[in-house]
């Protein structure tokens, strides 16, 4: 064996005969083609650290809280738990030794409990977009266990991806917020009974997904079949935000609450008011819904919305930044009209809200029916350049629609 044969390349081990070129370090040789592969791998190491550097600007809780308030009504505590998780996450995916030291900090995804038509869906797309970051609404209900009829768990992702023009080191520190996650709850006590593959199936395929693991991603989501690219995904760094509206969870936190207080019974205990339990939920009330306890495990923060009252609809109406009121009062002022709404008429919006029990949501709806008419004819009419909606122009509209079609089960 000649001594030219001897030098290997000491990453690949390759001949030199077979290199372009071999470079000799102290004790050690590397080839051009290892050469390339490292370059490759602290180029994609600098994109992905510099994806969240360069254009994203992490705010201090109390400023992403104050943003969160020019947009949501009420909701005060679950604001504030929010804005602590968020900036805890994105300031550990900020720390450029992370896990280089035996104090790993763990991811803290969210669960928010509170009816429909609240602000859970509205609080995690605002911060996305504070933070500018990609985000993705996924509904649990079309989530079935692989290899059933419905989507993979996978396909979430897919949205993300959409979401970041699929630009994976951006879409792998983005937000998902899982919608309806109360609706994957184990549907019997005993899964032995039938295969419960929207339920408790769902749950155990997100877990993998919530923790942090490789995953690959349809692109254009659907089933996953053979021959269909992947695209690899990490979730290590993906932020799940999850919600649902728990319906009935009040039950479990009462017959804890009740429970713990036998024999102790303070004054405070005692007062609780029944309307008011969703503040006191905790993990072991999802866990007594029917959310596995490794799933409860994954989405660490717990928090809560309250129900909306009179009140805070009329302020979801008329005063945060893009309150409904204020977007159609754009809409017409783009044609150069001016449109004005009474006091009383808003009321009303406000009564036939609260009868829809869809909490803001319902607002929307009403808005619409009561908005149509005009909307329709202004833009073809020249001289109609002021509409003042009073008290009777709004029962008017409103007795021409039948919304109790919309109303909540
Ligand atoms: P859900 O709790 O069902 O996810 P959403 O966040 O989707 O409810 O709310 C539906 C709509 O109602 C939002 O787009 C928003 O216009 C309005 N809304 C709900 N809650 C609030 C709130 N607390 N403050 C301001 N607007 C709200």
């Amino acid at each position: 064996m000649s001594e030219f044969e001897k030098i290997l390349c000491s990453f690949c081990g390759r001949n030199k005969q077979d290199t372009n070129i071999l470079i000799a370090g102290n004790a050690a040789h590397i080839c051009d083609a290892c050469i390339e592969q490292a370059h490759d791998i602290v180029k994609e190491d600098a994109i992905s650290k510099k994806t969240l550097s360069e254009d994203f600007k992490l705010l201090k809780p109390k400023a992403i809280k104050n943003h969160l308030d020019d947009y949501i009504i009420g909701q005060n505590d679950v604001k504030k738990v929010i804005s602590v998780a968020v900036y805890n996450h994105y300031k550990r995916l900020l720390q450029p030794d992370i896990g280089k030291d035996d104090v790993d900090i763990e991811k803290s995804n969210i669960i928010m409990v509170g009816r429909t038509g609240t602000g859970k869906t509205l609080i995690a797309r605002t911060i996305a977009k504070l933070l500018k970051v990609p985000f993705c609404i996924a509904d649990a209900t079309v989530l079935t266990e692989a290899g059933y009829v419905g989507e993979d768990v996978e396909s979430i992702l897919t949205r993300l991806l959409q979401a970041a023009d699929y630009d994976v080191q951006k879409a792998k520190k983005g937000i998902v917020f899982i919608d309806e996650i109360d609706k994957v709850a184990r549907k019997s006590d005993n899964p032995s009974i039938t295969r419960d593959v929207s339920g408790e199936g769902v749950q155990q395929a997100m877990l993998k997904l919530l923790e942090g693991t490789i995953v690959n991603v349809p692109p254009q989501g659907g089933r996953k079949h053979p021959d269909q690219k992947m695209i690899e995904v990490d979730t290590k760094d993906i932020l799940f935000i999850s919600g649902g509206a728990f319906d009935g969870i009040e039950q479990y936190i009462s017959k804890r609450m009740n429970s713990r207080s036998i024999g102790f019974r303070s004054e405070k205990e005692s007062v609780i008011d029944n309307q008011d339990l969703l503040k006191y939920v905790s993990p072991q009330d999802l866990k007594s819904f029917g959310l596995i306890p490794e799933l409860i495990g994954r989405m660490p923060v717990v928090s809560y919305l309250n129900p909306l009252d009179k009140m805070a609809l009329k302020q979801i109406l008329t005063e945060p930044k893009n309150a409904l009121i204020k977007q159609y009062q754009k809409l017409f002022d783009i044609e150069g009209i001016t449109l004005t709404f009474d006091k009383k008429a808003i009321d009303i919006i406000v009564e036939q809200a609260m009868e829809l029990q869809l909490g803001a949501r319902g607002l929307r709806s009403i808005c619409e029916a009561i908005m149509l008419d005009a909307m329709f004819e202004f833009p073809s009419d020249d001289s109609k350049k002021k509409l003042c909606v009073t008290q009777s122009y709004v029962k008017d509209q409103i007795s021409k629609f039948s919304f109790t079609k919309l109303k909540a089960a």
